[in-house]
């Protein structure tokens, strides 16, 4: 039975060998799968903790310097915490709330002394090298568990060259890891040693908690499990239909909206592409909506998981450096510094809408933030700095940020990733360009430039980004 729990080709076995029979519990250390339903790492937990007969606890640390989160995105995750708790409770399972500085691991299992550690799984750099460390540190078996793919990153075995590649490998597998899971209960409810420390989760955490606040939270996002399910229901009720055809403008509200919450777990995958199969029937717009949820998105995840230079420019192909290194002496039809690019102080109202519904609202439209790191490509000096410049702006404001995604979306803009050559051009050659006369035609770009270019009597930008820094260092 064990065993078997161990050959899921979802599960990797990060530090081997039998779970301590003297060991009081199992624990699930969650990072990236923040939610208690379709959850394949707390399901393995819950299902190794029954076999042992023994009780399971989550333990969720908050690491107060994530790289590039800012109280944007910790507020976010926060208002997930408290039902995430409560759901947790109703599985028989235990949660364990720690801040910085008491958020580490180790010590937290030397008080519970976990028979085995299971884990998620989360290929950027920093989180994969915290499940290294915490491998070597521990004495019992650390298992991880690729919980938030639909197809297990594992069965592709190496970096696909592209969309095309990777589909009929995903295609292949989806009837073996597109189900509904057990979902299973603890038989051993958990209860907390006396005297174990533990936080009630709740916003007020982030009182006086050191992590950047340099960019204010948002209102046109609430963080959490209940409001990504009421999107999912809204988008597969009344714009799955109409999908296809209006995910391209981004002056409709046409797109699900459900990055954030797939970004900090709070809904899986499978139970996205589910809800969206099962109304598959009536509505059109379903398989083009599963080619992005599971198709381009775990082509990123597969991007980041093989690359390891994912964040810079050296990570795209050959073709890709060699053309932009030819052009890059090129004359740039205008150049702008990081600080008037933020601020969304350039000639084309296009970008600076995209600019602005990014710090204003936490997120961009899909297609405007192909067009937007384009620009950067063109504007910027050089095609690194470029990268850099879209990475920082990326992960600083949208609460998809610091995800997989953005990374191979700034790969695929910028350095050709996943792409092909095309026509060359000055400044960009062979990469894929963008015009503003094209792009505006291809949807109602005056309304959406409207909706996005500020009132006349509201501050500029660059003051109210400086008005929202000041704002979110004395925020609650
Ligand atoms: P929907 O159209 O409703 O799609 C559903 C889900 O499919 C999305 O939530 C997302 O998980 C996935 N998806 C959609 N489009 C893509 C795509 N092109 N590649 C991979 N997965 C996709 N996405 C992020 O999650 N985080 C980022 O930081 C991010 N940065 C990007 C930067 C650039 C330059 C570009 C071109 C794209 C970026 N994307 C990023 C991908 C995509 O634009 C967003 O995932 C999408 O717009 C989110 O809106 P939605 O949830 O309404 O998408």
């Amino acid at each position: 039975m064990f065993e078997a729990l161990a050959s899921d080709p979802r599960v990797r076995q990060r530090r081997s060998g039998a779970p301590d029979p003297d060991g009081r519990c199992v624990v699930y250390w969650m990072q990236r799968a923040q939610r208690a339903a379709d959850n394949a790492a707390l399901d393995l937990a819950i299902e190794a903790g029954n076999t042992l007969r023994k009780p399971v606890v989550v333990f969720f640390g908050l690491h107060a310097f994530v790289e590039r989160a800012n109280l944007r995105h910790y507020r976010f995750l926060l208002e997930g915490l408290p039902e995430l708790a409560e759901a947790l409770e109703r599985r028989g399972v235990g949660f364990v709330l720690r801040r910085f500085p008491e958020h580490r691991l180790l010590p937290f299992l030397d008080e519970v002394k976990p028979a085995l550690v299971v884990g998620d799984e989360n290929p950027l750099r920093q989180t994969e090298g915290w499940r290294r460390t915490i491998a070597a540190g521990l004495r019992v078996p650390l298992w991880t568990v690729d919980a938030d793919v639909v197809v297990p990153s594992a069965l592709l075995l190496k970096e696909q060259y592209a969309a095309r590649t990777i589909r009929p490998r995903i295609h292949a597998r989806l009837s073996e890891q597109l189900v509904t899971p057990k979902a299973p209960r603890a038989a051993v409810r958990w209860r907390a040693p006396r005297g174990l420390h533990r936080l009630r989760p709740s916003l007020a955490l982030l009182d006086g908690f050191p992590c950047d606040r340099s960019v204010a939270p948002v209102s046109d996002f609430t963080g959490g499990r209940a409001e990504g399910r009421r999107r999912l229901r809204a988008f597969v009720r009344r714009r799955l239909d109409t999908y296809e055809a209006d995910r391209n403008h981004p002056e409709r509200d046409g797109t699900s909206g459900l990055s954030p919450y797939l970004h900090f777990g709070q809904l899986g995958p499978r139970e996205v592409a589910r809800a969206v199969q099962d109304a598959a029937g009536s509505h059109a717009g379903a398989a083009a909506f599963l080619e992005q949820l599971i198709v381009r998105r775990e082509l990123a995840v597969n991007f980041v998981t093989f690359n390891p230079r994912y964040d810079s420019l050296d990570a795209c192909e050959p073709w890709a450096l060699h053309t932009l290194g030819r052009h890059a002496r090129d004359r740039r039809p205008v150049l702008y510094t990081a600080d008037q690019l933020e601020a969304a102080e350039t000639h084309d109202p296009l970008w600076n809408a995209a600019q602005r519904q990014m710090v204003e609202s936490g997120w961009m439209h899909g297609y405007v933030r192909m067009y937007w790191a384009k620009k950067i490509l063109e504007w910027t000096r050089r095609p690194d700095e470029a990268f850099d410049l879209a990475v920082v702006l990326n992960d600083r404001y949208l609460l998809d940020g610091r995800d997989p995604n953005g990374y191979a979306n700034i790969a695929w803009a910028i350095g050709g990733k996943h792409d092909r050559p095309w026509p060359e051009r000055p400044v960009t050659g062979t990469i894929r360009w963008m015009s503003f006369a094209s792009t505006s035609k291809k949807f109602d770009a005056k309304a959406y430039i409207e909706r996005w270019s500020g009132r006349s009597e509201d501050p500029p930008l660059r003051t109210r980004a400086r008005g929202q820094r000041l704002e979110a260092k004395g925020y609650p």
